[in-house]
């Protein structure tokens, strides 16, 4: 009987888990449900702890009903991996192992005035001043000002650190911590991955910074335990998979590289769900762009295996812009309709959408941006919208990969792509369109979970999964090559770039 191994995908739209056939990698069953989020006043996106573990329960469930119907033995699966929305900050008390606040989301943009006040009093004010050991610019997306913030606004936080019962940590360790007993001895790590998101993390020692922790002023002990992204960290503690060893954990975009394989330096891959995010892997050395992108730990499958390194260029708003066409505007029921209507006239009718709903990220770094539609006429319909807010995803990856070539000092031949909105046949070709240059998407478009699961089954100690390249299984994909030409595709994003500069200054 061939192995299993299985993943917790846990994203800001959706929690799923896949069980996956560890030498076909096929998808044997699984099981995925969305997630709520609440936007309790302006800038603000939470979502409640306690409901994203009882997603993790019930998909796990529900995909091990489906295995027992499918008569697949669970005793087959030998491993489980954790990928997560990365930065997202959640604090707990070790002891009654609840919550004490929701979950920040990476979105979220409560700590604006906290970040102007830090770039202000930074030399030069320089938002990159602690980029040398961080990879990343001072930014409402990362952890440490969003605990801080807790730090500073909630009581039951402030007490529970001064009674050392204050547990901090992202998504990942939140999940890994209550799947292997929560306050019965549960386990309280994270991976190298995630603790580069947080800004407390030296990317290059590979451990949390004290100088950086006093610059946040976050205290130490409520950090969790960094570890590899391979390694057994616990053993399920309950539930139809008790005893099966946790063996995995990257943050989503770092699975996503490595479930669509990108191991060498140079290769790259772009995933488009709430946020997109083109990472490009570039080895055992960490690079620092000029123009915008960060620097972040691709992975490091276990502890005896050398740090890989990626830039990353983030952006905050890709399918969470068709979830607010849905949920905002009722324009469409469900995401997929998005596709219909912006096919139905193929084109914006120059009509530009740049959603800055939580200011721009990669490459502008700006939190007071917003959003904006432009180039309305009495023409212009829903349809027109759906095919603009889809045509913004493009010519933000577009920009993207422009700040990539231009760090790297060559051109991306190809662009790898994956993630929920990746199913939109529709954006891949607008996407090979905008960019000149094909658009690669595997048949089999769950390659951050399929990331997680790999890395979790070749874990030393599971072993049940091969990284060697030669034996590397082999993806179905699906190419879209460019149709309009170059001129048309720069004056389209030239006008974009236009949208751009007045969603960026659009109170002046
Ligand atoms: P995350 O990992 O951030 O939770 P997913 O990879 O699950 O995101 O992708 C879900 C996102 O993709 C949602 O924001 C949803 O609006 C969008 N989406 C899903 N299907 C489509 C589609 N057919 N067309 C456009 N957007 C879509």
């Amino acid at each position: 009987m061939e192995a299993l191994v299985a993943a917790i995908d846990q994203g800001t739209s959706s929690t799923r888990f896949l069980v996956f056939n560890a030498r076909t990698a096929e998808v044997v069953a699984h099981h995925q449900v969305e997630i709520t989020q609440s936007f309790p006043r302006e800038g603000w996106v939470e979502e409640d702890p306690k409901e994203i573990m009882q997603s993790v329960y019930q998909v796990m469930q529900s995909t091990c009903e489906k295995l027992q119907e499918l008569r697949v033995d669970l005793s087959r699966i030998k491993a489980v991996g954790v990928t997560n929305q990365r930065e997202t900050t959640v604090v707990w008390d070790k002891e009654t192992g609840e919550p004490l606040y929701n979950a920040i989301v990476w979105l979220d943009l409560r700590t604006q005035s906290t970040v102007e006040s830090l770039i202000s009093k930074a030399p030069g004010r320089n938002k990159n001043h602690l980029k040398h050991m961080t990879g990343l610019p001072i930014s409402t997306y990362f952890s440490a000002v969003k605990l801080r913030w807790l730090l500073d606004h909630v009581e039951e936080v402030k007490r529970a650190v001064e009674r050392g019962r204050a547990m901090f940590g992202t998504v990942d360790s939140w999940i890994i911590w209550c799947l292997t007993g929560g306050r019965h001895g549960g386990v309280h790590c994270t991976d190298v991955t995630n603790a580069s998101r947080t800004m407390l993390f030296n990317i290059h020692s590979l451990s949390w910074d004290q100088d950086l922790c006093r610059y946040f002023d976050v205290p130490m002990e409520i950090l969790p335990t960094v570890r590899t992204s391979s390694e057994i960290y616990g053993h399920m503690s309950a539930g139809p998979l008790a005893g099966v060893p946790i063996s995995g954990c990257l943050g989503d975009q770092s699975a996503a590289l490595v479930g669509q394989m990108c191991f060498s330096d140079g290769q790259a891959k772009n995933t488009y769900g709430t946020g997109c995010f083109l990472l490009r892997n570039t080895g055992t050395k960490s690079v620092m762009s000029e123009h915008g992108l960060l620097t972040t730990v691709a992975y490091k499958l276990g502890r005896n295996q050398p740090t890989y390194y990626a830039l990353e260029g983030s952006v905050a708003m890709a399918g969470g812009v068709v979830r607010w066409l849905r949920d905002n505007m009722g324009m469409v029921q469900s995401a997929d309709d998005i596709e219909k209507l912006a096919a139905s006239v193929g084109t914006s009718h120059g009509c530009y959408f740049v959603p800055a709903f939580s200011g721009l990220y990669a490459p502008y770094w700006e939190p007071s941006a917003r959003g904006i539609i432009c180039g309305l006429t009495q023409f212009t319909n829903r349809n027109h919208l759906a095919f603009a807010a889809l045509e913004a995803v493009c010519f933000q990856t577009r920009e993207i990969v422009d700040a990539m070539n231009l760090d790297s000092g060559g051109e991306l031949s190809l662009l790898q792509v994956d993630g929920g909105m990746s199913c939109n046949s529709l954006l891949m070709q607008l996407q090979a369109d905008i960019l000149c240059t094909p658009v690669v998407r595997p048949c089999m478009a769950e390659t951050t979970a399929l990331g997680a699961a790999m890395a979790a089954g070749a874990a030393e100690g599971v072993q049940v999964w091969s990284l060697r390249p030669e034996e590397l299984p082999h993806i179905q994909t699906d190419t879209y090559t460019p149709r309009i030409n170059t001129q048309e595709s720069e004056f389209r994003f030239a006008r974009w770039k236009k949208a751009v500069q007045k969603a960026m200054n659009w109170e002046t």
